[in-house]
């Protein structure tokens, strides 16, 4: 098997080691003898988005999302043809954030997002910023789980209505809200750097089932010694207060 994914704008909205998702992606599948084709796609760069399987995007200050903004509305129908196509998302922070309707940055600038969902988001005031780690309980391909992260965003996400999870210890879509990030059948969109992977390995998990599936039909991926990425996240859960 191959699993072909995209990494957008890697020079630019990759903020607080967001690259690493892309290593775990690549690493959990090679071990399961799956062959990964990544491929980066920058601004100006020709990239055939409907024929990839995984869809990456990091989280970015606001000056990137500017610089980004142009190139990528210009690749909406390229991108909403892969999501017609089966294509899994992995949207990080400001790369959440930009497929939404707006993002108003701190300056009031509004920068128009792909507004295939219904969300958008406004920045707080300076003193409202959402920084910490972050604790959520996802419920995802049926199961429920613990995930653990870092936030630092002054963005508001508001009119989600599926979040990715329930907010344990932190801050979520908006200052001090109970939920997080923004998921559907092929999109998982969170808040959390870190990066969200390595801790929180049923998430990798399922972005790759998702992608693989779109070529494989439903994949039963074997099981990996978890230990590091459990003990890791059982750490910072017992840190944040939210495991004994
Ligand atoms: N610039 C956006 C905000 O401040 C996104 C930040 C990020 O990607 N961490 O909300």
């Amino acid at each position: 098997m191959i699993l072909n994914i995209l990494w957008m704008y890697h020079d630019l909205m990759d903020l607080y080691g967001d690259k690493g998702n892309l290593q775990v992606l690549k690493t959990r599948a090679e071990k399961r003898g799956i062959d990964v084709n990544l491929v980066t796609c920058g601004i100006g760069e020709p990239c055939s988005i409907k024929d990839y399987d995984i869809f990456f995007l990091g989280g970015g200050a606001d000056r990137e999302q500017n610089l980004i903004q142009e190139d990528l509305l210009s690749r909406r129908a390229e991108i909403e043809e892969a999501m017609n196509n089966q294509t899994a998302f992995l949207l990080i922070c400001g790369g959440y954030q930009m497929f939404g309707k707006f993002y108003r940055d701190q300056d009031g600038t509004t920068v128009p997002g792909l507004a295939f969902f219904d969300y958008y988001t406004e920045a707080s005031s300076r003193d409202n910023r959402c920084i910490g780690n972050i604790a959520i309980e996802v419920t995802m391909g049926g199961e429920t789980f613990q995930a653990v992260g870092f936030e630092n965003h002054g963005g508001q996400t508001k009119g989600v209505t599926t979040p990715l999870g329930k907010v344990l210890k932190g801050h979520g879509n908006q200052y001090q809200s109970g939920y997080e990030g923004f998921v559907n059948e092929q999109v998982v969109a969170t808040y959390m750097h870190g990066p969200l992977l390595p801790k929180n390995p049923g998430i990798a998990d399922l972005v790759l089932k998702r992608g693989l599936r779109r070529t494989y039909g439903d994949v039963n991926l074997k099981g990996l010694d978890d230990t590091f990425e459990t003990r890791a996240r059982e750490t910072m859960l017992k840190r944040l207060g939210v495991l004994k």
